[in-house]
């Protein structure tokens, strides 16, 4: 088969990661007889570099006609002052929005030869967990109202946390439709208890739950859901959450993995276009060292073959090596929490992947 993909490298380690999943993905095509042609395009910081804007509408187009996107990392100390409309970030919100995808799923599970590394006590680890969380990608307060104005104190700048039925709805399918696909275990994370907005989403998906009477449905505050992942991560399955709440609650179930370099995810919508990207940031403490962990941003390559390609096989094959590789000790410096293991470079890391490919 053969695929068109575009490559969103960005800023800090993101060319280091992006380059270090491409040569996964290009040694996969050879390794099954497929073709993946790929195009870099400008995003982030290095795009107000060379363009005056963190999203040239090249990248957009480019992205449009492409049959799938792969995504590093934007932002930095080099584009901190920029105004709000003109920040790095402003750019990932942008082409998720042009592309319509309005899921993010965020596996975390832990690769078992990385217990070490995870902060967890091996008692709550038990035999490892394995969830799968699904953050509404673009509605929320990421895009509500937003402004300054004059308050109680004075001048004050607020945002909105907004969702309408029909947002909620929409994620609401694809969670309790990923839950039907794993052991049918669903948890809704909100703040009803305070929230209007939660009130609705929490009522719109009691009322999803009813058409899904296999699922087990629950409902938990986040604060609460922030405590229960390193209290007890084994009780979930499927997370679902709202734009905030699941880039926060994300975050968290990165780091009882062992590393926010070990999570990747993928953004979908209604088309088979995807953008796949790792969910840390661009690590710029560490940008150009050759220390970054590309594992994130490979495994989001395996995603992005299994859920926009339909290459289960090869999407298997690419899981499996991180995971020998792994299992035979070697880690990037990010890793090495636990004290074992030989620590690596990212582009020896990298090689070590395409070697057990
Ligand atoms: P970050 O995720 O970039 O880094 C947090 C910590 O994790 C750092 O110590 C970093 O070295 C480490 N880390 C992250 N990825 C790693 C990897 N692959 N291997 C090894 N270590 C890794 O978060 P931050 O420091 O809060 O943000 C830095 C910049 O990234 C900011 O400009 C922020 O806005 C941006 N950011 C971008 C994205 C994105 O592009 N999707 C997401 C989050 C943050």
């Amino acid at each position: 088969m053969e695929f068109n993909i575009a490559l969103l490298k960005g800023d800090g380690i993101g060319p280091e990661i992006v380059e270090s999943a491409a040569a996964v993905l290009k040694k996969i095509a050879v390794k099954f007889g497929h073709k993946f042609n790929f195009t870099p395009y400008l995003i982030g910081g290095c795009a107000i570099d060379a363009a005056g804007k963190p999203l040239p509408q090249e990248t957009v187009d480019g992205c449009l006609a492409s049959d799938s996107v792969l995504l590093g990392a934007v932002g930095g100390p080099k584009w901190d002052d920029q105004p709000g409309e003109n920040r790095p970030e402003k750019a990932l919100l942008g082409i998720r929005s042009a592309l319509g995808l309005y899921t993010n799923l965020r596996p975390a599970s832990l690769f078992p030869a990385l217990r070490d590394a995870s902060p967890l006590k091996d008692e709550i680890i038990g035999d490892g967990f394995d969830i799968m969380i699904v953050r509404e990608l673009t509605g929320g307060i990421y895009f509500g109202d937003r402004g300054y104005r004059e308050g109680k104190y004075g001048s004050e700048a607020y945002d909105t946390e907004a969702y309408s039925v029909t947002e909620i709805e929409r994620i609401g399918r694809v969670a309790f439709d990923t839950a039907m696909k794993r052991s049918k275990r669903l948890t809704s994370v909100d703040k009803a208890n305070v929230l209007e907005s939660s009130r609705l989403w929490r009522k719109t998906m009691h009322a999803l739950a009813e058409e899904y009477p296999e699922v087990e449905y629950g409902d938990m505050f986040v604060d609460n859901a922030a405590m229960q992942l390193v209290r007890n991560p084994r009780q979930f399955d499927v997370i679902v959450t709202s734009n905030m709440f699941g880039d926060i609650l994300s975050d968290e179930a990165s780091q009882i993995t062992g590393s926010i370099g070990m999570l990747a995810s993928a953004s979908l919508g209604a088309s088979s276009r995807g953008m796949y990207e790792p969910i840390h940031g661009s690590a710029p403490d560490i940008a150009g060292q050759n220390k970054a962990n590309p594992i994130a941003t490979i495994l989001s390559g395996a995603m992005m073959l299994r859920y926009s390609f339909g290459l289960s096989a090869e999407a298997n094959a690419i899981e499996a090596a991180v995971n020998k590789v792994l299992s035979d000790g070697w880690r990037t410096a990010d890793l090495l929490g636990g004290g074992k293991g030989t620590p690596i470079t990212c582009t020896e890391m990298t090689e070590k992947i395409l070697e057990a490919i």
